[in-house]
């Protein structure tokens, strides 16, 4: 059978990707070894960023209504609560998703799995990617089955979404360089009570190894997520959650009725040294993995996904030359890189020793973090930053232009006055223009000539805030980024942009 792409595994990066990709008209095969999705909650926190993409095949709604909102965090100090931040409204603003939202992963990937069949399109399970070669503009992928029968697979592409030890990595001999942490992960899905199981994260300073307690939907549910770096760690098969929990108990007066699942992990960090070559991309784990303090990883493959999908279906339905499939590692190595490099930062830092770091972290974290939580600069860059919505393509050979404080690359600010949200629009999955003000007549008609919608919203203070500039033209691309930003609005800046970039407009 012939598909147009082969995705390699069904992780969320892969089930993204295939959505997307199917949702444009491009056939895909997805295929994953496992039998059967994953059943353990791994990833929980799903970003802002990751909701407004979801929009575009409305699966932000189903997220909200099943996932759990994290009211606040609590920072605790021997045995006590020391300080509380409240993470309710910390967006807001900013965002139709200014809040902290946990939607565990398994459950995420049976939503996707099942939008992913009501468009037709089913994980071929138990099939596993052996081994491919570049012949002749194809890629001929060789597929083996639980049974040990072999299939030969021809496709345009390969996107390897084949998790941390990809073998679509390893094939194509692409460097997977960075380190290991010393500490040892642990995770627990348990029923429990007590103060720490309120709806909020709950977080203890006593120790430079990490523990915190997220609140999962539904009551007495609760994550736990511990590091070790004692001798404990060092035979992490023999572990039982009876090893690692005396802490939680003492520290968090968590009283825990059940253990839901029990795992340990060791963490690296470490970013591919390409994301492309030839006809064959890494995404998700494949290409970046990272601590999981932040809730960026699974965000940060499914942002991977999105990025490459118009570009593949641009491609494929001839509407723009293979050059533009370049621009998936120019933009999404040099994120991961500065995401792996900051997490480290913060990991390393968090879970320093030394009676300095502990006097930080016990009396200094628990004194400044509510102070610096007040300041609205300070929570909006927080925010900002780990919500994805900072994340932009400026320096990449996408981008072009400035209007207001809007570059091209950047994410179009979101703002929603007088009754109308300007990103309504960007559930459609394709170019389009924003003007905030008034459109020229020469534009309209342009745009109307060569079916690429315009949307037209009133100027007010609220544009003006949020740095959009008057009667400039906004032309975003179907990932809902701002390709061109031209204050002029002239045509003929518009024109140039599709010519330069060998694109020509279609439904996607
Ligand atoms: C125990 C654990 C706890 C975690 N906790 C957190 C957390 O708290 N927060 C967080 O952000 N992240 C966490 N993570 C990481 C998070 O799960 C990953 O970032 C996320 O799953 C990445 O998604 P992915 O689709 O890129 O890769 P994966 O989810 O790894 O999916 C890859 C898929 O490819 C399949 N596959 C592999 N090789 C082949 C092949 N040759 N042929 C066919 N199929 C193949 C696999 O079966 C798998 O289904 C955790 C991970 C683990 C293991």
């Amino acid at each position: 059978m012939r598909g147009d792409v082969l995705i390699a595994g069904a992780g969320p990066t892969g089930l993204v990707l295939a959505l997307w990709l199917t949702r444009m008209g491009v056939r895909v095969r997805l295929i994953d070894e496992t039998a059967a999705a994953g059943t353990t909650s791994r990833a929980l926190a799903v970003q802002a960023r990751t909701l407004e993409l979801y929009e575009q095949m409305e699966l932000a709604a189903p997220v909200l209504e099943r996932g759990h909102r994290v009211a606040a965090a609590a920072l605790w100090v021997k045995g006590e609560r020391a300080a509380r931040v409240p993470l309710e409204r910390i967006g807001s603003g900013l965002t139709r998703y200014g809040f902290m939202l946990v939607y565990p992963q398994d459950e995420h990937e049976r939503l996707l799995i099942e939008r992913l069949s009501q468009l037709g399109v089913a994980v071929e399970r138990r099939t596993e990617l052996v081994d491919f070669s570049e012949q002749q503009e194809r890629i001929v992928a060789r597929l083996r089955r639980a049974d040990g029968t072999e299939e030969r697979c021809e496709v345009s592409y390969l996107a390897g979404c084949d998790g941390a030890h990809s073998a679509v990595r390893a094939r194509l001999g692409t460097g997977f360089p960075g380190g290991t942490y010393r500490q040892l992960f642990y995770v627990a899905d348990v029923d429990a009570a007590g103060p720490s199981i309120n709806g909020e994260l709950n977080i203890d300073l006593d120790q430079s190894d990490l523990l915190a307690v997220f609140p999962l939907a539904g009551r007495g549910r609760a994550r736990l997520v511990g590091t070790l770096r004692d001798e404990r760690s060092e035979h992490p098969e023999l572990l039982t959650f009876e090893d690692v929990s005396s802490r939680a108990i003492e520290h968090l007066k968590l009283s825990v009725a059940r253990v839901n699942w029990f795992s340990t992990y060791r963490v690296h960090h470490r970013v591919a040294e390409h994301f492309s070559a030839g006809r064959v991309f890494l995404l998700g784990d494949a290409a970046h993995i990272h601590s999981p303090a932040g809730g960026q990883g699974m965000n940060t493959g499914i942002g991977d996904a999105i990025n490459l999908a118009w570009k593949l279906a641009a491609v494929l339905h001839a509407r723009a030359a293979p050059s533009l499939l370049d621009s998936y590692e120019r933009e999404r190595l040099r994120f991961a890189r500065r995401l792996v490099a900051t997490t480290d930062r913060v990991f390393t830092l968090a879970s320093s020793q030394g009676a300095l770091a502990n006097v930080v972290r016990t009396r200094v974290v628990p004194w400044l973090a509510p102070i610096v939580m007040r300041q609205h600069a300070a929570r909006e860059f927080l925010f900002r930053t780990v919500s994805q919505l900072s994340l932009n393509y400026r320096t990449g050979p996408l981008s072009r232009g400035r209007a207001g404080a809007v570059h091209g690359g950047d994410r179009l600010p979101w703002v929603a006055a007088d009754g109308q949200d300007n990103f309504h629009s960007l559930a459609a999955m394709r170019w389009q223009v924003h003007i905030y003000g008034v459109a020229r007549p020469e534009l309209s008609a342009w745009c109307l000539q060569r079916g690429l919608p315009l949307h037209i919203f009133p100027w007010g203070e609220a544009q003006a805030a949020a740095g959009l500039a008057r009667d400039a033209l906004y032309l975003l691309r179907p990932d809902t980024y701002v390709a061109l930003a031209e204050p002029s609005a002239a045509v003929r800046e518009l024109e140039r942009y599709f010519t330069d970039q060998q694109l020509a407009l279609g439904a996607h």
